[in-house]
């Protein structure tokens, strides 16, 4: 498999770009901010763009979907729960509205798609071969924040209990470098995030609370 993380914008936003290297057909997952970095590195690799992956439908992962769709003809995948927002707000619209299990197939590569909702309704988790692409649900060493609206707390807890359960190898990408460093895996997580100890819903919204000292 090929993966570029791609750091763009002000606000430490990565993208990614995630190739076949048997088609050469490639997703891109959450284009924002400088789809020129994007596009260019596609074409430097040989790569032809797909697919469109949207972890969920907040600015700074959906700004440049149109861009990057108009010059590939890509089509745009984001969770069924995200999709009428995704239309209101940061036209153009889905293509295609996912579910939790759902597979999308780039190239000979198998990307599953998760739903992890607490950091909004239709967040989702990306997982292809040995790496977990977990955009605004976990960082490194931390969590997506889950006092916006649409967040849900409860869910977000849920969602990581659910993480916890996925093998320890799997490398972690972000979408956001808001740690010491730009990935991590499952396992150093279970060790270094405050946000995985908890193994109750109270003693997670305990960590949660805006007056904790973590965040
Ligand atoms: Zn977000």
């Amino acid at each position: 498999m090929i993966l570029h993380q791609i750091r763009v914008g002000d606000i430490g936003n990565f993208n990614y770009l995630i190739g076949c290297p048997d088609t050469r057909r490639a997703a891109v997952v959450d284009p924002a901010w400088e789809p020129r970095k994007l596009l260019d590195l596609a074409a430097r690799e040989g790569l032809t763009i797909t697919h469109i992956l949207v972890t969920h439908c907040h600015h700074d992962h959906v700004q440049a979907t149109g861009a990057v769709k108009e010059v590939t003809g890509a089509a745009i995948h984001i969770h069924e729960a995200e999709a009428p927002y995704l239309k209101h707000f940061f036209p153009p619209p889905a293509d295609v509205a996912m579910h939790d299990g759902d597979v999308v197939k780039v190239g000979n590569l198998a990307v599953r798609w998760l739903h992890t909702p607490g950091h909004s309704p239709g967040s989702s988790c990306l997982w292809v071969e040995d790496a977990l692409i977990t955009a605004d649900t976990l960082f490194v060493n931390s969590i997506g924040r889950t006092d916006f609206p649409g967040s849900e707390p409860e869910e977000m807890f849920r969602s990581i209990q659910r993480l916890k359960r996925l093998p320890d190898h799997l490398t972690v990408y972000p979408g956001h470098h808001y740690g010491p460093t730009p990935t991590t895996t499952l396992g150093e997580q279970k060790r270094l995030n405050p946000f995985w100890r908890p193994d109750t819903l109270e003693a997670f919204l305990a960590l949660t609370q805006p007056d904790n000292d973590i965040l």
